[in-house]
């Protein structure tokens, strides 16, 4: 069986090992990018960094016990997964500047068809019998809508795509958004520049983040045996405490809120910075973020924080609601990613010459975000409602590769074609995914979880643990097997 898979982020990694694992030999991992890494290729801002604690944010199967610190820096985890690349000879599976443009299935064939195009425009098809769709949720970056975006005549970037040639000393600098990201640079940037702008849209909740590197005695215990399982069981449960918080807003979450505003009033001690950082919307509705460096650099002499809103863009620099201009030298955009976007603008039809994009025309919707009934053999890694705000996303990719391993070994070991989801079962597993958002605190404000219907698209609304388990053994009752040659217009 031949499987091709889109993306060379910890998903698709993850995903061609446990294949491999497994017996499934014939890989090709395309990827858009000049190297393996995904989210750590791309962000190498100043401070970038995971906010889930490393040992637990790297996979079971490759654990490090060598971290530097408690949430490493991007290069230490673009080098752990180059490590894990190398250790498991994924290297020549590899192929890279491979933008994929489409995935096609031919129902007489049972053949997924894959296009590609290089950067110098080349272009390259790929036969399989299996697509897995590792193109991650935060991976194109989002740029704002704003009138003279393009007339700004200083120089601009997205922190997802920093610009290391430009030198930011001395300089007066607009950063827009406040998100994650946002969080980790405005601190390093604040000590060079001469003028930080800070433009915020909505404040966030944040907790403390110890960003220490390990004392030698610290590195030392988590080397003796046992240690480091009981430190990822702790780091586990805290991380689940966070979800249960968001699961109940009015008790759990209103005490740990609590915390997260005692911790904030601490770290604000100006007044009106504190004003106007503080959030207007209930503690984990949108994400909560670890830092104790932030609002401390929102207070220095040279930092201002803007809420009121950007109206356009002028040549010399962002104009707010209030009129007044803001001349600055460079722009850098914080302001996430289209998140809502999942694997587009990559055109995807399967039977029938159904087109993914019209499946999903009112949100993206996937059974346990990993497979859309219609496209056989296709799995989506990171896809719908499987983000979390109090988790490891690596908890979740491991799941899902060992979900999708167990579907093709099903295809392999029965002789049929392809794999499918039966559409009823999708579409009650959707339907109580959705149930399961009723009353937590993702529901009570807009956030990038959601699309402009309303509907969270992004998160799991449950624990790592409840994902864990529903994964684990997949349930042949859900699928039905795909013979070739499919008779044209009927379906599987
Ligand atoms: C700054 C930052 C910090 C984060 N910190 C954490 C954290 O602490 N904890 C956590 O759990 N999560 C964190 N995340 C989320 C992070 O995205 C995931 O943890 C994880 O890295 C996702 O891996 P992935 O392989 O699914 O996707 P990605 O890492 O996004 O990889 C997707 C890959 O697909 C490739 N691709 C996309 N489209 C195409 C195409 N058409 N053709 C070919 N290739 C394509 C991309 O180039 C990319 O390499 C963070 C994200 C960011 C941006």
């Amino acid at each position: 069986m031949r499987v091709v898979i889109i993306g060379a982020g910890f998903g698709g990694i993850a995903a061609a090992i446990e294949l491999r694992k497994h017996g499934f030999d014939d890989l090709t991992i395309l990827e858009s990018a000049p190297e393996l890494g995904g989210t750590w290729y791309y962000n190498t801002y100043p401070g970038a960094a995971c906010d889930v604690p490393s040992h637990f944010y790297s996979y079971s199967f490759a654990q490090r016990r060598d971290w530097t610190r408690l949430c490493s820096p991007q290069p230490e985890i673009l080098d752990y997964l180059r490590g894990v690349v190398a250790d498991h000879g994924l290297d020549k599976h590899i192929v890279t500047d491979r933008k994929v443009t489409s995935c096609h299935w031919d129902d007489q064939t049972c053949r997924w068809t894959v296009r590609a195009t290089d950067s110098s425009g080349a272009e390259s098809s790929y036969e399989a019998e299996s697509v897995v769709l590792a193109t991650g949720q935060l991976n194109q970056p989002a740029m704002p809508k704003l009138d003279g975006l393009d007339g700004f005549t200083g120089h601009s970037f997205h922190s997802a795509r920093w610009d290391h040639d430009y030198d930011l000393r001395g300089k007066r600098v607009a950063v827009v958004g406040t998100g994650a990201s946002a969080v980790q640079f405005v601190p390093e940037i604040a000590k060079e520049v001469a003028e930080l702008r800070v433009f915020q849209r909505s404040g966030n909740w944040f907790l403390p983040r110890h960003h220490k590197m390990y004392p030698k005695w610290v590195k030392a215990l988590i080397k003796v045996p046992g240690v480091q399982a009981v430190r990822r069981t702790m780091l586990f449960r805290y991380m689940e405490s966070l979800t249960a918080a968001i699961r109940n807003p009015t008790t759990i979450g209103r005490f740990v809120g609590r915390r997260s505003a005692r911790f904030m009033r601490n770290q604000l001690t100006d007044p009106e910075v504190r004003r106007k950082a503080w959030p207007d919307y209930t503690f984990g509705c949108k994400r909560v973020l670890f830092s104790s460096e932030y609002l401390p650099a929102l207070q220095r002499e040279n930092v201002e924080l803007i809420t009121e809103a950007i109206t356009r863009v002028e040549p010399s620099g962002p104009v707010t609601e209030d009129g007044r201009t803001h001349e600055v030298d460079c722009i850098i955009y914080g302001t996430g990613f289209k998140t809502n976007d999942f694997m587009f603008p990559m055109d995807i039809t399967g039977t029938e010459g159904r087109s993914l994009r019209d499946v999903w025309s009112g949100g993206a919707h996937a059974h346990l975000g990993l497979t859309v009934p219609g496209f056989p053999s296709m799995f989506l890694l990171y896809g719908p409602n499987t983000n979390t705000s109090g988790g490891s996303i690596i908890f979740f990719l491991e799941r899902q590769v060992g979900y999708l391993r167990q579907a093709l070994s099903r295809v392999r070991d029965s002789g049929a074609a392809a794999i499918d989801v039966r559409p009823e079962v999708e579409a009650a597993s959707d339907r109580e995914v959705q149930s399961r958002f009723a009353g937590t605190a993702w529901t009570m404000c807009d956030s990038w979880y959601r699309n402009e219907n309303g509907r969270v698209i992004a998160n799991w609304p449950n624990y790592m643990k409840d994902y864990g388990e529903r994964t684990r053994t997949l349930n042949p009752d859900d699928f039905t097997l795909v013979r070739a040659p499919i008779p044209a217009g009927s379906s599987a």
